[in-house]
């Protein structure tokens, strides 16, 4: 059996599934630094704004 890794990474701000190749950025909330924000390489470019599920933080 092959170990194919599941745990799909999505995006914060558009929900979309973050590719391994993709040039997305992730970073501990800056409000409450026990969730983990994921940029997709989009969401980025329009600066989409995200919203922490955890604390509710809003980001640009
Ligand atoms: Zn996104
Ligand atoms: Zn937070």
């Amino acid at each position: 059996m092959s170990s194919i890794g599941l745990t799909q990474k999505r995006c914060t701000g558009c929900g979309c599934v973050i590719h391994p190749a993709e040039h997305a950025v992730h970073f501990p909330c800056p409000g409450c630094g026990d969730n983990e924000i994921w940029r997709c390489e989009s969401c980025r470019k329009m600066a989409h704004p995200y919203t922490c599920v955890k604390c509710a933080t809003k980001g640009p």
